[in-house]
């Protein structure tokens, strides 16, 4: 099962520019078309055994951007590199090489598993399709794995609906490393289960991770379970990155108005501090009519009109910053804002 593993120093994954766009009908009868900006330009890169948590309401564009990643869908304009290859120009056995090295989980452990194959056919499927092993390595391999998150190897035989949620979500995560990957693209991988089951599928996905050298693409809309995996974090607002640095800098020290507001409104165990906590203000605009600006100008309580003409850049807060300590926001005002105050209203 070996495969190439990244030179040192090279990330595993740069995505340059990204953009996905969809048309979809609207108005009056669905007569008109418009042009739906779900990815509007995204770049970023993840070091080999590293995580980066995407955060951001729904609707922002994570999940299309995972899909595109994995090559799911094909990108509207720029490039996807894994080990520095770009991923659209494979083609044949190098798309089928690089594609075992990409694994995904899938948000809901419901529907992301097929009801009529056995959790033994499900875990073992993808080493059908590589023709790895023969079919006793296979069975071998797939009765290991369900051993690694935690379930007896004699489950193998059941079906999913026999199983909980989190069970189901176990099950997933050892499909998705039946072929050793490298990186795996988690959307949203416990966001369906009860509170209590999250943190143990968590556990089991850093404990992997240690295991492994696995790098993470970790998309949430839940700033603290991205807090609690990642080791940085980008912020997506209607299909754009708008903030990205190390999780304790963006923790610490949010600079993005956008960003700040999504801390605030993290909820608190105390009733009364969460009624002080003003939710932001106006509306998101349509993702068919990004605004020409800043797309959180009409909801930023700093905003001026510089921000409504300009598209602003991501541009380090501070330039002198080792490459994995950049912390960088998009935003005209970055360097007049007052000092963040986690308590303080959006
Ligand atoms: P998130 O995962 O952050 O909730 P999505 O990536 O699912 O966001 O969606 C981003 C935007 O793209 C939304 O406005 C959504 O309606 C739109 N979208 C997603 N998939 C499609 C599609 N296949 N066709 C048209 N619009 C889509
Ligand atoms: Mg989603």
């Amino acid at each position: 099962m070996n495969s190439p593993r990244t030179e040192p120093g090279q990330p595993l994954l740069q995505v340059e520019n990204l953009q996905k766009h969809y048309a979809v009908r609207g108005g009056l009868l669905a007569r008109t078309t418009a042009v739906l900006r779900a990815v509007a330009g995204v770049s970023f890169e993840v070091m080999p055994g590293q995580t980066l948590g995407l955060v951001g309401e729904s609707g922002c564009g994570k999940s299309t951007l995972g899909r595109t990643l994995m090559r799911l869908e094909e990108p509207t304009e720029g490039r996807v590199l894994f080990q520095g290859r770009n991923l659209a120009e494979a083609k044949g056995d190098e798309l089928f090489a690089l594609r075992r090295q990409m694994q995904m989980v899938l948000q809901d452990p419901y529907s992301s598993l097929n009801p009529r194959m056995t959790v033994g056919e499900i875990v073992r499927e993808p080493l059908l399709v590589h023709r790895i092993g023969s079919k006793a390595e296979q069975v071998d391999r797939v009765s290991s794995l369900l051993q690694t998150v935690g379930l007896a190897p004699e489950v193998m035989t059941r079906y999913p609906n026999e199983f909980s949620g989190g069970q189901r979500q176990r099950i997933g995560v050892a499909r998705a490393l039946a072929l050793d990957p490298q990186l795996v693209i988690a959307d949203e991988p416990v966001s369906a289960l009860d509170v209590s089951v999250q943190s143990q599928v968590l556990n089991l996905m850093l404990r992997l991770q240690r295991e492994r050298g696995l790098a993470y693409v970790f998309i949430s809309h839940d700033l603290s379970v991205v807090q609690h995996m990642s080791d940085r974090v980008a912020i997506m607002y209607l299909g754009r990155i708008v903030e990205m640095g190390p999780v304790d800098r963006i923790f610490a020290a949010p600079a993005h108005p956008y960003t700040r507001a999504l801390m605030q409104a993290i909820p608190t165990p105390d009733p009364r501090r969460r009624r002080e906590r003003v939710p932001l203000q106006g509306e998101t605009p349509s993702p068919t009519a990004l605004p020409d600006g800043c797309a959180f100008a009409g909801r930023c309580p700093y905003a001026v009109d510089e921000c409504r003409r300009t598209p602003p850049a991501l541009m380090p807060l501070d330039a002198a910053a080792a490459p994995a300590r950049q912390h960088v926001v998009a935003c005209v005002r970055r360097s007049e804002l007052p000092a963040f105050d986690p308590l303080a209203g959006g």
